[in-house]
């Protein structure tokens, strides 16, 4: 089947900050954006998963250790020590694509990436509702809110209450006076709870203890251990990771939490009854909603006409940039995770793996 579709040196799928930080160094190597170079994204807004974010969220970091390549995030400073919250992110990102004149192309959501017919060398063909875009490489950047990971329970189908993953979660008062399960020991759950907390009686429920972070450290130093964790794989040693990217950061609404005794992590409960959670030791809990802050899983499906094997949902990576995808050379994958790159999936994390990925398609 024949499609006519426009050809461009380099297509990028998603438009959120990966695909922004990818299109940046591609910009830089020569390509013009809007001919050489195109970005569609899905959404309608500018802005990558931020927009879809719980109004209240806050960064874990100082807004001038959370900017792309280029361009510093602006400062943010208010009462709660500098971390900048989810509309600051927002408008940032935003900026960020004016002032690089990237013209990201939504909205518009790729459905397929396939191999042109019967020419295994030749181009990617790219398509989306109203659009056909025939690329020399191609470089995905979907991030991974769409595909929120509920994990399963028993009973989950017969509870009464309503359940809903932190993707769905906006703001406490839509809980004000209800009894609350938060599931997850990460920050989404540790900043969930703490504001739900506030309007409704909550219990907090985590797989493993939660790992808090000192007072005094914030995502900063989730980077660097994260990068020095690689780092010391690759060069065959152990490391340790003192810290990991799901460590806790004490942001001002989750120290307030601490305050007000509500901090307090229970071990997972083992199924969910009509009316509540139970544990195994029979201990029963009534409640009327359970958040599920079970993280998220790479958003891939677009790419499943290449027929690429998977392993544990990723798609394997390697090259120099290491997110060149091992089994289709003009393809490739930043910003999901360490997989693509160490912290690829933070603000501050993605240029390195942006900055590889574009020397890698353009050769320079
Ligand atoms: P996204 O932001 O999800 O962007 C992907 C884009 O691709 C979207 O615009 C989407 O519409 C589009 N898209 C998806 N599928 C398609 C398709 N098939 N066709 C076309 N377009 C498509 N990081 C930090 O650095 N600091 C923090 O404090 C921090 N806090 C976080 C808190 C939460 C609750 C979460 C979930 C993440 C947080 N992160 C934080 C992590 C990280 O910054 C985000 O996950 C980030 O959104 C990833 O960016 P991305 O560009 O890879 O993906």
């Amino acid at each position: 089947s024949a499609i006519q579709a426009d050809e461009v040196d380099v297509v990028v799928v998603g438009g959120g900050q990966s695909g922004l930080a990818t299109a940046f160094y591609l910009r830089r190597a020569g390509l013009v954006p809007g001919r050489d170079l195109v970005i569609v994204d899905a959404a309608d807004r500018p802005g990558g998963a931020w927009p879809r974010t719980w109004d209240g969220l806050r960064l874990f970091s100082p807004a001038g250790y959370s900017s792309l390549p280029g361009w510093v995030m602006p400062p943010w400073d208010d009462a709660t020590r500098g971390f900048p919250p989810r509309d600051h992110v927002v408008d940032y990102l935003t900026r960020y694509e004016d002032r690089y004149d990237l013209k990201v192309l939504r909205p518009h959501r790729v459905d397929s990436v396939r191999r042109a017919d019967g020419d295994p060398g030749g181009r990617l063909l790219v398509t989306a509702e109203g659009l056909a875009l025939a690329a020399r490489a191609v470089v995905s950047a979907t991030g991974t809110w769409d595909r929120p990971f509920w994990p399963t329970y028993p009973g989950m189908r017969t509870f009464q209450g309503r359940q809903l993953h932190a993707s769905d979660y906006r703001v406490p008062g839509e809980l004000a006076g209800q009894r609350v399960v938060v599931v997850g020991g990460g920050n989404s759950a540790a900043q969930i709870l703490a504001e739900v907390s506030t309007v409704a009686e909550t219990t907090w429920v985590t797989p493993r203890p939660p790992r808090f972070l000192p007072d005094d450290v914030d995502g900063r130093v989730l980077f660097a251990t994260a990068r020095a964790r690689i780092q010391a794989l690759e060069q065959g040693r152990e490391h340790a990771g003192v810290a990991g990217l799901g460590d806790i950061v004490m942001v001002a609404s989750v120290k307030d939490a601490r305050e007000r005794g509500v901090l307090h992590a229970q071990p997972m409960f083992s199924r969910l009854t009509t009316d509540g959670v139970a544990w195994a030791d029979g201990t029963e809990l009534e409640c009327d909603a359970v958040i599920w802050c079970t993280g998220f899983r790479p958003a891939l499906r677009h790419l499943r006409p290449l027929g690429l094997r998977t392993r544990g949902g990723h798609i394997p990576v390697g090259g120099a940039s290491g997110t060149q995808a091992l089994e289709e050379p003009r393809l490739h994958l930043v910003g999901y995770g360490d997989w693509t790159g160490p912290a690829s999936a933070t603000l501050a994390g993605v240029g390195p793996s942006a900055r590889a990925a574009a020397a890698e398609i353009t050769g320079r």
